[in-house]
């Protein structure tokens, strides 16, 4: 096929990357503990990790799960706790036992996080107790025979240790009280760890790293079955488009966005550990002053964020007074990055922003604008090496130069299916081995891409995918509502907000029931926050809700 974009790359972008270089993650994470033994791995909370100590509590982590909990390869072990330096402790540690890692978001309702723990069958589950309380309730409903239990301060060295921990449970109240019977302390896993021999599994590149979750085109959340191989080749393909022109091992990088999700996960804690960076966690970026004491002091050259993120800083004038000085750039995905935004964002920090596309199914990197930068704001720039993207038909034929079709992705990032979902992998991904991303968009003369609309019935809120599908079974629940359709607002902040169209006999029904009534089974960020009140939707002759003709001016809005 036609590579326009390949006139684009600089003389240092391989069109290929060279995949014999690491067989699988544990040679990434095993190179650089060694090449860069001494150097700070990660910060967080003023507490450090060199990438020594992450080699020996990796080490002393998977000894422990293959000694005393007996875990087998292929077993699935879930992960569930915000940016802490346990993170990448328990994550290495499940990868180094061979085992696969699956990322749980700590904020999700019992429903959400029954559904991800009973659908990938975990036997084990590492936890930040504060969530606890929502664990303890859903555990009998999974298969987790082992539950390794840890406070936000844990790792951190004394006192600290004891007044995070105190702070949070007593001051902060932020620890609801449960009980977890039989849970193991991170701490005990780790001492005892220590002392018990480690065997490095057989890691065959097929072999399935990370199952993570995801609504893919349906809605429906189904775990992409993310290899070695795939993990390890968007490493190197993103190395391959950004290095070695800019990125250094000398790097200081601020990850605010969560490792539980793939771009994080991928991009600022797998790629920046490969090439020897620092690596500062940010636990909760919505705690704007403790964020910016994390970054008072730091030397950062690199920032991840995202629109959403960008704009809530920049009305910060601590954040605005920060020193910039060592500031090189800033990675953006997950949602468009508006003009006006990036634009404020370089005037302030003197970082421009690297705008990257990508999808948990792609591991998720595509394409990004790192040598495309005037283009970057409107287009998400160029495919990674050894990658080809292109825009086709309903019939899966390729379109010509700025025709909008659907964007189709093939590399040796694609996933290698949904786990035990045969049905949607084979809709997914073609018998050529092309990816449908269920994203609308266009490709000039030149090979620059632009993402114009969505297919998939997906909102995306500060980056986070609301599936309507789902919003729409939930509001079905209430006794009330008889009818549901959920749609995307555009949002200045957001980049969208769900709204919800409902048909309700009921006529004092209010949008705070229907709110509460959600936030019992939906994480907030997919609770709707406009609720219009209509008599009956709009659908075509077979009976389907036309969305496209809910997008007209509110008519009853209840409180
Ligand atoms: P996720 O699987 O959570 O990574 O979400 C992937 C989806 O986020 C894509 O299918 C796009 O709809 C959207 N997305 C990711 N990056 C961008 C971007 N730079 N611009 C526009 N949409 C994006």
């Amino acid at each position: 096929m036609e590579k326009p974009w390949l006139k684009n790359y600089p003389s240092d972008v391989p069109e290929f990357i060279d995949l014999a270089q690491y067989d699988s993650v544990l040679d990434i994470v095993e190179q650089s503990c060694e090449t860069h033994a001494d150097s700070i791995a990660f910060l967080n909370m003023g507490a450090t990790l060199t990438f020594r100590q992450l080699e020996q509590q990796s080490r002393a982590f998977a000894a422990y799960l293959q000694h005393e909990l007996k875990m087998q390869p292929g077993d699935r072990c879930a992960i569930m706790m915000p940016n802490l330096l346990q993170y990448p402790i328990a994550l290495f540690g499940i990868l180094r036992a061979g085992l696969i890692a699956v990322n749980v978001n700590p904020l999700y309702t019992q429903r959400e996080l029954q559904h991800q723990l009973a659908d990938s069958g975990a036997r084990m589950i590492v936890a930040i107790s504060n969530f606890g309380a929502t664990l303890e309730k859903v555990l009998p409903q999974t298969s987790i025979e082992h539950v390794i239990m840890t406070h936000i301060g844990d790792l951190l060295p004394q006192p600290k240790r004891t007044l995070v921990n105190f702070a949070i449970k007593y001051v902060k109240k932020m620890i609801p009280a449960f009980h977890i019977e039989n849970a193991i302390s991170i701490r005990k896993v780790l001492a005892a760890g220590r002392k018990l021999s480690y065997h490095r599994p057989a890691c065959k590149p097929e072999d399935i790293a990370y199952l993570q979750y995801t609504g893919g085109t349906t809605g429906i959340a189904k775990g992409a079955m993310l290899t070695h191989r795939n993990i390890v080749a968007n490493v190197l393909q993103v190395y391959g488009q950004f290095s070695p022109r800019t990125l250094l091992s000398k790097d200081y990088v601020v990850t605010p966005l969560p490792l539980y999700h793939i771009f994080a996960n991928s991009v600022s804690l797998m790629f920046i550990m490969m090439i020897g960076g620092r690596n500062l966690l940010i636990t909760n970026p919505r705690d704007m002053d403790s964020f910016i004491k994390e970054l008072q002091g730091y030397p950062f050259t690199i920032f991840f964020g995202l629109n959403t993120l960008f704009s809530g800083m920049l009305k910060n004038e601590k954040f605005r007074a920060l020193d910039f000085s060592n500031a090189r750039f800033t990675i953006a995905g997950g949602m468009p990055t508006q003009e006006d935004v990036a634009k404020e964002w370089q005037a302030v920090t003197g970082m421009p922003v690297v705008e990257g596309y990508g999808l948990t199914e792609c591991s998720p990197v595509v394409c990004s604008g790192i040598h495309t930068q005037q283009k970057y704001t409107a287009g998400i720039g160029v495919p990674l090496p050894s990658t080809e993207m292109r825009v086709v038909n309903d019939d899966h034929q390729a379109l010509g130069i700025n025709v909008v079709g659907e964007l189709q992705v093939r590399g040796p990032q694609v996933m290698a299916g949904y786990w035990k979902q045969a049905e949607a992998t084979a809709e997914s991904i073609d018998a050529d081995g092309w990816f449908s991303t269920g994203d609308m968009a266009r490709m000039d003369k030149d090979g620059y891409f632009f993402i114009v609309d969505r297919k998939k019935d997906m909102i995306l809120v500060s980056g986070f995918n609301v599936y309507s599908v789902e919003i729409e079974e939930i509001l079905l629940l209430h006794p009330d509502i008889e009818e549901a359709a959920v749609i995307g607002l555009p949002h200045a902040v957001t980049g969208e907000r769900v709204k919800a169209f409902i048909c309700s006999s009921n006529k004092t029904l209010t949008s705070k029931e229907v709110q509460t009534h959600c936030r019992r089974y939906l994480t907030a960020y997919k609770v709707p926050r406009v609720i219009e009140f209509r008599d009956d939707l709009p659908k075509s002759s077979v009976g389907k809700v036309l969305k496209r003709e809910l997008l007209t001016p509110v008519t009853d809005e209840r409180i």
